[in-house]
Parts: C-alpha cells; sequence; structure tokens
C-alpha cells in the first residue's frame, strides 16, 4: 500500500539540526482509514501521481503506511501562549519529510492529528474530522485569495472517536507548508539549547528561507528584518480581507511567514475591529483590529531570542534589536496602505487616499456594513452590498471616491479591474462553513464540496453562486470557534 502515491522525493534537511530540535514519533495506526479529501492540483504541484487504489490512499493519509523516505519527527519548540512562554513541540502533527517538488522548492509534508508524541503532554494526539475539513477549507480558500498559507493536501478519517464535548469522529489533515519554522522554534533554542545549536537554527532558516541573506555580516539583524518584512505584508493582506488568524502566539508565527494553524481562525462579515471569535480569547488579545499590534509583539519575542545572535555584547544587541523591531509599525502601515488602496483602485497610497480609506472604513463601522460586500459593491457597482450604500453619507462618500478615480490615468475602468483582483467576492463565511462542516459530519460532503469549490475563484463572480455572498441573517455576534 505504501506504493500508492508514487512520485515521493523526501529529503530530510530538518534532521541535520542538534537532536534536540525533534523527536521521532511515528503515526499511530488507526483502526479505519477512510480517505475523504485528497487535493489533486496540489499532489501534482509536489510532483506526486496518487491515481493509486483508494485503499492505499486511505492508508497512508491516516498515517497506517508511510510514504518512501519518510523518516517521522515531531518538531521542538516553544512559545509564548497569550503572552505567557511555555515549552511546547508538536504534539499531534508528525513530520514525514520534506517533499522536493518540481517547482525547485521543498515543502514539508506533516500528518496533523497523527496520533500522540513526546510533546503531546496531557493531549491525546488526534483531530476531530470537522475541524480538520474545516483547517483543509479555509487554507485553500486562503491560498485562492492570493495570500501565503500552509496547504491542505487530504484528510482522512480515522473510524475512531475523539473525546472532545460532544464526543466526534477522528480525522488526519495532511499540512504542506514551505517549513514549520516558527518564532517559537528560535525561543526553544535560545531558551534550553547551547549558542552552537542557536547559531546551526541560525543557519538553517536563512539557507531555507532567506537564501539572498547568505554571507550577510549581521545574519541574526538581517534575519529579523527579512522575518517582519514579510509578516508585515501578511498580517495586511489578513486585513485586507477581513481575516481573523485567533491565535497568534508565537509558536504560530511562521519564519517563512505563511498564514498557518487554522484552529479558531474565521473572516468578519460586519467592519468591526473588536472583533474576535475564538471561544479561548476571552480579552480579545487576537481580535481583527488588534493583529498588526499582535504581530509586532510576536516579532519582538523573535528579536530577543535572537540576541545572543545579533551582537556578542548584549546592551549593543538589544539597542539594535529594538532599533529594528521598532520599525515594524512603519513597515505594516505602508503594506496596509498599499493593500487598502489596491481595494479602492487608487494608484498612491498617500494622505488623500489615506482619508479616503479611514472615512470609508469608518462609515462602515458607524453602519455595521459588509466588510466585503461594500468593497464588491464599489468594483462592480451591484450586488449585495448595494442596499446599505444608498445611504446618504455613503453617497458623499463615494462622490468624493469616483472623482479622486477619475482623476487618475486610467480612470474608473482601470480602477475596477484593479479591484476585481484586490476584492473577494466570497469568503469562507462562518455560516456557509458550518452549515456545510455539520453536513460534512453526518456523512454528507456536497454542501462541503460546492463551498470549496465557490472559495477556489473568490475574485470571480460565479453566476448562481450569489448566495455565497450574502452575511448570515441578523449578523453573527456571539458566533464562538474551538480548536478541535
Ligand atoms: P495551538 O494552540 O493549536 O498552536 O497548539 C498548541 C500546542 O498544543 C501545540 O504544541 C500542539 O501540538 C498541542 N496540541 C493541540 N492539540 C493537541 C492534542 N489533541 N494532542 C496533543 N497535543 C495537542
Ligand atoms: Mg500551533
Ligand atoms: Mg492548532
Amino acid at each position: 500500500t505504501a506504493s500508492a502515491i508514487q512520485g515521493w522525493a523526501l529529503a530530510h534537511t530538518y534532521q541535520e539540526l542538534p537532536e534536540e530540535f525533534y523527536a521521532a514519533a511515528a503515526p499511530t495506526p488507526v483502526k479505519a482509514p477512510q480517505l475523504e479529501l485528497l487535493n489533486p492540483a496540489l499532489a501534482q504541484a509536489l510532483g506526486l501521481d496518487v491515481a493509486g487504489p483508494e485503499a492505499g490512499l486511505s492508508e497512508l493519509f491516516a498515517g497506517n503506511a508511510l510514504p518512501e523516505g519518510s523518516l517521522p519527527i515531531a518538531m521542538a519548540y516553544a512559545g509564548h501562549q497569550f503572552g505567557h512562554f511555555t515549552m511546547l513541540g508538536d504534539g499531534r502533527a508528525i513530520l514525514l519529510g520534506e517533499q522536493q517538488a518540481p517547482d525547485g522548492k521543498s515543502y514539508d509534508i506533516q500528518l496533523k492529528g497523527a496520533g500522540i508524541t513526546p510533546f503531546s503532554r496531557r493531549g491525546d494526539g488526534r483531530a476531530t474530522y470537522a475541524a480538520m475539513l474545516r483547517e483543509y477549507l479555509i487554507s485553500e480558500a486562503m491560498h485562492h485569495l492570493g495570500i501565503p498559507t500552509s496547504r491542505s493536501l487530504a484528510v482522512a478519517r480515522t473510524g475512531e472517536q475523539v473525546y472532545r464535548d460532544p464526543i466526534q469522529d477522528g480525522a488526519v489533515l495532511t499540512r504542506v507548508s514551505s517549513s514549520h519554522l516558527r518564532v517559537g522554534t528560535f525561543e526553544y533554542a535560545r531558551r534550553f539549547l547551547p549558542a552552537d545549536a542557536q547559531k546551526a537554527l541560525l543557519a538553517y532558516a536563512i539557507k531555507r528561507h532567506y537564501p539572498e541573506l547568505l554571507g550577510t555580516s549581521q545574519p541574526a539583524l538581517d534575519l529579523l528584518k527579512a522575518v517582519m518584512a514579510r509578516q508585515a505584508k501578511l498580517i495586511a493582506q489578513w486585513m485586507g480581507v477581513g481575516f481573523i488568524h485567533g491565535v497568534m502566539n508565537t509558536d504560530n508565527i511562521g519564519i517563512a511567514a505563511e498564514t498557518f494553524d487554522y484552529g479558531p481562525c474565521a473572516f468578519m462579515n460586519a467592519y468591526y475591529p473588536g472583533t474576535v471569535f475564538s471561544s479561548i480569547d476571552t480579552t480579545g488579545r487576537y481580535a481583527y483590529g488588534n493583529q498588526p499590534q499582535m504581530g509586532h509583539w510576536g516579532l519582538a519575542v523573535f528579536a530577543s531570542a535572537l540576541l545572543p545572535l545579533i551582537h556578542e555584547d548584549q546592551d549593543e544587541a538589544v539597542k539594535l534589536a529594538q532599533a529594528t523591531v521598532n520599525q515594524f509599525p512603519e513597515l505594516y502601515e505602508a503594506q496596509w496602505k498599499q493593500a487598502m488602496a489596491s481595494k479602492l483602485g487608487l494608484d498612491e497610497a498617500g494622505a488623500e487616499e489615506e482619508a479616503l480609506i479611514k472615512d470609508l472604513l469608518r462609515w462602515m463601522q458607524q453602519n455595521e456594513a459588509d466588510y466585503t460586500n461594500t468593497f464588491r459593491y464599489l468594483t462592480d457597482g451591484s450586488g449585495p452590498g448595494a442596499a446599505r450604500c444608498e445611504q446618504d453619507a455613503f453617497r458623499e462618500w463615494e462622490s468624493r471616491w469616483k472623482s479622486h478615480i477619475e482623476q487618475q490615468a486610467g480612470g474608473m475602468a482601470q480602477a475596477r479591474e484593479t479591484m476585481a483582483r484586490n476584492n473577494p467576492a466570497y469568503i469562507p463565511r462562518n455560516h456557509l462553513v458550518e452549515d456545510a462542516l455539520k453536513e460534512a459530519a453526518a456523512g454528507d460532503k456536497s454542501r462541503f464540496e460546492a463551498l470549496l469549490s465557490v472559495l477556489s475563484d473568490p475574485y470571480t463572480l460565479q453566476p448562481g453562486q450569489e448566495s455565497y455572498q450574502l452575511p448570515p441573517d441578523g449578523g453573527d455576534f456571539g458566533f464562538k470557534t474551538y480548536c478541535g
């Protein structure tokens, strides 16, 4: 059955790091593996031929059979969870290896929910079918929105129950990402490992993700700057589509700056910066509007983990690190203004443009306007956002915006083209996701597949799919997400 997939080319460069960075951890076989979802386009991009017999695919994607050349491990890392330092490590994810893809890049292939590891603490190492479907759907939606993200190759049910409230079916998700190096990996090295190990990690991160920094005279500081730049852009992209990650703990902030760890994430409907859906985020630490500040905070933690590598004189290191981290708000602001200007078809992102953006957001907040549909109304001149936009206050803003656009070289036609590429018509709205998951968990995936299909082309209006643009009746105040 291990040959159900052809094309494996697994490397294990992570295991060239000192052995404290990981622990051997094989997936625990499950009772009745059943492949439920497979991502053929992603398989192809990875150079994998998945035409083998379904039974074999089920065994592989549930962790009962290992791909050729795999050397399964759990990664060690620490992290600040809601502000508090903790030793963590992969408690329910197992890295099979790094697939060398036809695009010349390598991708971590990880089984999430594959059983306990040396880092499981009191956890069961398992995941629910509903939560893995949710991660599959939202991570793929993010990819199609054009936002860097981990991706999902497959979901297989285990035929076993997981003890959550209520008891649910278990499943394994195959997660694919540029790597699972995170801020927390550096925190772990700084706190628990000798200088050599910290240096090895730094060199590895640069070689794997920032090869342009090879041979630089200040590798740690330059890595910090490079990660900050990518994170600033990533978070600005989240803000642009109304994405709320929900758990921006430092173990979930990637060095390659891909979105990952899809637990309690959700998309905002009505524009409100305080929007928070995660059941465990009781103080709103990771609310929509706090994400830039929380990213900044996480990067400050990254900087402090790098201190011994930044300068041998620690006072000097602190000075350098602080001066660098202090640049984050400016970096982020520039990315955000750029992203928002594109959503309004604005060629520049100066003071006048910024005023237009902020005035629109203020109007949206005051009027509980749907974030996605307001921008899409401006893009198309029609759609479900139209009714709310009848208001005088909106019309005043709109005429200001229109006259600004008319002064641009490309006029409204070109602005609309830009806007259509930057304003999705479809996002994974909570009520749609929940309905699809409920039916799938009860055995009918048709609604899930339909939603997944709509979300695979989010910037194109799809005839007959208008209902996917609608916000929930009565809003979604009180909607909660959980980590399954
Ligand atoms: P997260 O908040 O999703 O980033 O998870 C924090 C830590 O808890 C990670 O180290 C996970 O591997 C671990 N974890 C989450 N769920 C489980 C589980 N069911 N069993 C074991 N470890 C888990
Ligand atoms: Mg995590
Ligand atoms: Mg998680």
